[in-house]
């Protein structure tokens, strides 16, 4: 089944507020087989919405909408929509009931008389109870078109959505409607040579489609089924072998939590020393429930005092090489595994810009460094960015360096 979103009101248009209702709306359609072929964004305008969902209604015969069903001057929606099915307004003893009901609940009574108009349906509509607000959403259709409109507030939207909406959607597209995704994560390696490496696969994914998602933290792969999932599992595993060393996880896996449960299978202890990303790496390890079996504990040596002092960083070494140095990178690992007595010991020191930069070290460039027992691996990257997203890429990519060490 195709469905076309039309979110209404000037706050999206004026990008005040985010259009999360959309992007909710498709995700859970998704998961009962409703595939949204097209979104639209009006304001709070009778023309734009009637010209909204006629078009869409037009191209694709079914539509859901967020927003304008309020007690306010500027909610208009439902008298739009009762306008373009011809149908008129008419009060619905129920709703009326749970409107008053509510009311009471909450020690407003009289309920004031702009709320009455909520209880005003198009004619032959199907109300949608919301437990959540005072409009309730509404269901309209003539056999040809079919228009849902839910409030604006997203957990009313979601609420309605999850009780009645996506129910009723369900039974029509059928159990094996659902589009389901796979996501395959990925570090260490850009977007186009990871396309190159799965270029052999391409007909093999067919009819299912692949999408290369790359963020500051690595390039996810996301595979969806758009009807039959049969395939969906046993494809996903040969892009995961093609990936090779580059895969971490899937779906919402986070490399820190990856990083974080080897070392625990093998009982090792991790320590970290931080200069440009001043506990960064720190924060990421620790968000992860259960840090503490395992991280020990990090050192921000931001000076080269404290490289020296805490890390253990000769100080010829600092002025021979410069603190952003494979030298020093190395040198501050094996200093943190031997000043925090852990077995592994990651390290991070770089120019994150603004400023700083020279021709051989321009903004960006970041040593890395990793110590696992006696074996111990550096590596230069130049990352692309302002500061903090500089700061955010050396921070993964420390973490799959280990991990690839592991
Ligand atoms: P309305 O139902 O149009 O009165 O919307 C009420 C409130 O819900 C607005 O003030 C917005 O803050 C929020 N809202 C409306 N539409 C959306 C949307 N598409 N995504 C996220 N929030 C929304
Ligand atoms: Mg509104």
């Amino acid at each position: 089944m195709n469905l076309e979103l039309v979110t209404i009101g000037h706050e999206l248009l004026l990008g005040f507020t985010v259009d999360t209702n959309a992007a909710e709306l498709a995700r859970r359609l998704a998961t009962v087989g409703v595939r949204v072929v097209r979104r639209s964004t009006v304001g709070d305008d009778g023309d734009a919405i009637g010209a909204a969902v006629r078009e869409a209604l037009d191209r694709t015969g079914a539509v859901i909408t967020t927003g304008g069903l309020g007690p306010t001057r500027d909610d208009i929606t439902k008298t739009t929509i009762a306008a373009l099915f011809e149908r008129r307004l008419v009060l619905d003893e129920d709703v009326l009931r749970a409107l008053e009901d509510r009311f009471r609940r909450a020690g407003r009574w009289p309920m004031p008389a702009t709320n009455r108009s909520q209880a005003e349906v198009p004619e032959g509509t199907r109300p949608l109870s919301n437990r959540w607000g005072t409009a309730p959403g509404l269901w309209l259709e003539d056999g040809v078109r079919l228009v849902i409109m839910l409030p604006g507030v997203p957990r009313e939207m979601r609420g309605i959505l999850g009780e009645s909406v996506l129910p009723r959607l369900a039974e029509r597209t059928g159990e094996t409607g659902a589009i389901r995704s796979v996501v395959l994560r990925t570090s260490g390696i850009p977007e186009s040579a990871l396309a190159e490496r799965l270029a052999h696969l391409e007909d093999a994914i067919a009819p299912l489609t692949l999408a290369y998602l790359p963020t500051t933290t690595g390039v996810d792969l996301r595979l969806t089924a758009w009807s039959n999932a049969d395939d969906l599992e046993p494809t996903a595993d040969r892009l995961q072998e093609a990936c090779g060393p580059h895969y971490y996880g899937r779906g919402e896996d986070d490399l820190a939590a990856v990083v974080l449960a080897r070392l625990r299978a093998d009982g090792r202890a991790l320590a970290t020393a931080e200069s440009c990303t001043g506990g960064l790496v720190g924060a990421r390890l620790t968000a992860v429930p259960g840090a503490s079996d395992v991280l020990v504990g990090g050192i921000i040596a931001y000076d080269n005092r404290l490289k020296t002092e805490l890390l253990g960083v000769p100080e010829p070494l600092l002025e021979a090489h410069g603190a952003v140095s494979e030298e020093t990178a190395r040198a501050m690992a094996t200093g943190a595994q031997q000043a925090l007595g852990a077995w592994a010991a990651l390290a991070v020191t770089g120019v994150a810009g603004p400023g700083g930069g020279t021709p051989e070290k321009p903004v960006g460039t970041v040593w890395l460094a990793v110590a696992v027992g006696e074996h111990v691996v550096a590596l230069r990257r130049v990352f692309p960015g302002g500061r903090n997203e500089i700061r955010q890429r050396a921070a993964q990519a420390v973490l799959d360096l280990l991990r690839r060490q592991l």
